[in-house]
């Protein structure tokens, strides 16, 4: 689904804060990525969302080259990619109502004629409280706004929102990250569950090598902007992992 060949991206000429990243995730995979703040896997979530212009590289999505395409196919290919970030105030809109919210990327979809969006109020709300259903919430919440929610119940929302227009890939940047310790498990339960469901792939970023193994069947390690190890779940901790990697391992234990 997504390829990434040697991105570079350099904020400021004395260092790259991602240099030289390569790689891919398959249909149905989640792939982790785990690193210490700064070590620029923010950066590298938004160049493979174009959010950011990487200098050197390529990106691939399916069939088509991203730098490659023009901004209508590049908009085209993205209905296939979502994304979930950190902060759940940053993908929610604090003006509109859950409800619309929810419906947005269904919206933006609508203008595609294959796409079967509800255009009535009932047929709205009912997609719209399946949707928050999915995520656990009860469709109580769906004309309240972003603000009268609690931080889990928002990214509950942000998640709803990430699978409404069934994505094949959600890039995951630290989605925990503002939760309290038993309600991000609660989150990447939620988060499992979708995608054995749904069939979704993931690429799950996170400084916590604990949540990125449980989530993740193959994980990459990232120092100072490079991929320095990787592993899967069950290789963790093989004697033979990089050194970088068991100073993570010691941290965790
Ligand atoms: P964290 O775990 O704290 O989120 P991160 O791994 O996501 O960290 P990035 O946010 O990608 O790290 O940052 C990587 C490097 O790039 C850092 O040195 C940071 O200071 C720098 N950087 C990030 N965004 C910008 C920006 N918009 N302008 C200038 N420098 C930036
Ligand atoms: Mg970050």
């Amino acid at each position: 689904i997504l390829a990434a060949r040697k991105i570079s991206k350099q904020y400021n000429p004395l260092q790259k804060a991602v240099d030289g990243i390569s790689l891919t995730v398959r249909k149905g995979e989640c792939v982790g990525i785990v690193g210490e703040s700064g070590s620029g896997k923010s950066t590298l979530a938004k160049c493979l969302l174009g959010l950011e212009k990487p200098e050197q590289g390529e990106i691939w999505i399916g069939e088509n080259r991203l730098n490659s395409l023009n901004r209508k196919t590049v908009r085209a290919v993205r209905k296939d990619i979502q994304a979930v970030f950190q902060n759940p105030a940053a993908s929610l809109n604090p003006k509109l109502k859950i409800m619309d919210s929810l419906m947005e990327p269904l919206d933006i979809q609508e203008r595609n004629p294959f796409s079967l969006v509800p255009r009535r109020r009932e047929g709205r709300e009912r997609t719209a409280a399946e949707l928050l259903n999915i995520v656990g919430i009860s469709s109580s919440y769906l004309h309240r706004y972003p603000h009268e929610l609690s931080g889990g119940q928002k990214q509950r929302v942000s998640i709803a929102r990430a699978i409404s227009i069934r994505p094949s890939l959600i890039i995951l940047d630290e989605p925990t990250a503002s939760l309290d310790v038993s309600i991000q498990a609660k989150i990447l339960n939620l988060l499992k569950d979708l995608q054995e469901s749904l069939g979704i792939s993931y690429l799950f970023i996170s400084h916590d090598l604990a949540a990125v193994n449980f989530m993740g069947s193959r994980t990459l390690v990232m120092k100072d902007g490079r991929i320095v190890d990787q592993f899967h779940r069950e290789d963790l901790f093989a004697e033979s992992r990089h050194p970088y990697t068991k100073a993570l391992v010691n941290v965790f234990e």
